[in-house]
């Protein structure tokens, strides 16, 4: 059975067992999240890309952080070659979440530009 990382994105650490596993955190008890990145793998980083992957993992799990913002990280600070195949799925979906923003995004866009549309027929009309 092949081992993986598993993370915890109520206090941010991560633990190892095994793949398709559903372990619970022993700091929060809730459910663990499992990562792309395999035991030997994450054994091979050092502690600061460790800790950047933890850094990035939050990013991901963090509803109040912007996807942009994540895929600028992961594009910038990934530690190697390795990290970035691993998690060439995760990139997918950050890709998906930005098209997402980019529809609200044009929505709101649309809709200012009917409001001032809007109001200028207000005005000229008194
Ligand atoms: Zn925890």
């Amino acid at each position: 059975m092949e081992r993986k990382i598993f993370y915890c994105k109520q206090c941010g650490q991560t633990f190892s067992d095994n793949a398709g596993n559903q372990p619970e955190c022993p700091n929060c008890r809730i459910g663990l999240i499992e990562t792309e990145i395999y035991k030997p793998t994450w054994d091979n980083y050092t502690k600061e890309e460790k800790d950047e992957i933890r850094a990035t993992l939050k990013e991901k799990y963090s509803v109040d952080k912007s996807a942009s913002a994540l895929k600028e990280q992961l594009l910038q600070g990934s530690p190697s070659n390795d990290l970035l195949s691993g998690m060439a799925r995760d990139i997918k979906q950050i890709a998906h979440d930005i098209h997402f923003m980019y529809i609200v995004l044009a929505v709101y866009v649309v809709l200012t530009v009917l409001g001032i549309l809007i109001i200028m027929g207000q005005l000229s009309r008194y």
